[in-house]
């Protein structure tokens, strides 16, 4: 009863958004827990590593200080967006004028899906990468666009085929979203890249959004370029970041955008008329943490590239085909033959007590992978390759 009701108020905006896709591997999974057995959850991107305790005391000393229970500016407070300004100075060598170009956002996800609105009107297409970071596509479905799935294949390294696009959508795309470091493919790029991205976008005058949200979680001496190294890019470009990943500040829901001056205007009209900023010790904690030391950044990657080897290593062991990853917590791995991705991700479930995320959940791009999440303790990473590999010797 209760649902039909409920049905009857939503919009046809909401209505649209698919079912949520994890929820028969979540049910299943509580089916499993209930009967006593052990699961290692490999599906969350949520680090299991804790926020540095220099920014948690940080932000117990930020709430000591009344003044700092008002309304915020905004835009975010102007210490935060120095040390962003600064941060992308110092690491990128590019130049951001703190006021106009940098805006403090409640997490990029709210940025991101907030862009949307602000640069596209109903019936108006947006390019997104498939698989991709879910939030692009509902964000376009919510806001009446029309997405455009670029299939990212293996083959070029799953970075877009831009030649393939047809002539008539890029007529019509006025957005395009990139993500790398990618999720889920952990795919990385460099600088020429995103040289061509540039060019290609004002050539069909298509803003770019890129989601950095992996900036700082790399391996083997790789750095991941900005988009706005790229010549020309603040012409029509904006990146996404975010202390989740980097300060293991989930929770705490802080980011960034950067770039381009009149989207980020066009962006900072829609949030100052739904939210009034982040809590101001939270930002001033998340400038801390920018301009404070940076030996965890390099401490975590330690601790994941560690659980990428022995992840890595058995997959290859048992025959599953796998790149290593320069960056991003996540290894994208392909399903192998005679299985779907979802019968695989239900097998390894039901079989060894394994939640990997079936591809197919980030796209019908992703049809044929699975992706693993290194965001659980080591010793637990370890069982799971045992599980694995015994499992797999045994078939
Ligand atoms: C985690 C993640 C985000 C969201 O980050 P928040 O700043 O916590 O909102 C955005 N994009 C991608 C690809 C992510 O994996």
């Amino acid at each position: 009863m209760k649902e039909t009701v409920k049905a009857e108020y939503r919009s046809k905006r909401v209505s649209q958004i698919p079912p949520y896709v994890f929820s028969t591997i979540n049910k299943k999974k509580a089916e499993l827990k209930k009967k006593g057995v052990d699961i290692i959850d490999l599906g969350i991107g949520d680090p299991d590593l804790s926020t540095p305790s220099h920014i948690v005391e940080k932000l117990k000393d930020e709430l000591g200080d009344p003044a700092n229970f008002k309304y915020p500016n905004y835009g975010g407070i102007p210490e935060l967006r120095q040390a962003i300004a600064d941060f992308y100075k110092t690491r990128y060598g590019v130049d951001l004028d703190s006021d106009s170009e940098v805006l403090v956002l409640i997490g990029s996800k709210e940025g991101i899906a907030h862009l949307v609105p602000a640069l596209i009107d109903p019936g108006e297409t947006v390019l997104t990468p498939d698989p991709g970071y879910g939030v692009y596509r509902t964000a376009i479905q919510l806001a009446n666009g029309v997405p455009h799935s670029m299939p990212l294949t293996k083959s070029l390294d799953f970075k877009p085929d831009f030649d393939a696009i047809p002539e008539d959508v890029l007529e019509q795309a006025k957005l395009m979203f990139l993500n790398y470091p990618g999720n889920p493919t952990s795919a990385t790029v460099d600088v020429d890249f995103f040289e061509k991205v540039i060019h290609f976008a004002k050539k069909h005058h298509i803003a770019v959004a890129h989601d950095f949200a992996y900036n700082m979680v790399t391996f083997d001496g790789y750095k991941a370029p900005s988009i706005l190294q790229a010549e020309g890019a603040k012409e029509i470009a904006v990146e996404f970041g975010s202390f989740s990943k980097t300060y293991n500040m989930t929770g705490w829901r802080i980011g960034y955008v950067v770039g381009n001056s009149s989207i980020i205007e066009a962006l900072s009209v829609i949030k100052s008329n739904t939210d009034t900023s982040q809590f101001i010790p939270i930002q001033k904690a998340a400038a801390f943490a920018l301009t404070s030391d940076q030996s965890c950044v390099e401490q975590h990657n330690d601790i994941y590239k560690e659980r990428m080897d022995t992840m890595i290593n058995a997959l290859k062991e048992i025959g599953i085909n796998v790149q290593v990853p320069r960056g991003s917590f996540f290894i994208w791995a392909e399903v192998p033959h005679g299985f779907n991705s979802m019968d695989f991700a239900e097998m390894l479930l039901q079989e060894v007590g394994i939640v990997v995320t079936p591809g197919s959940a980030f796209g019908d791009g992703g049809e044929g992978y699975f992706r693993i999440s290194l965001s659980v303790p080591t010793e637990r990473l370890i069982e799971a390759v045992g599980r694995l590999k015994k499992y797999f010797s045994n078939l």
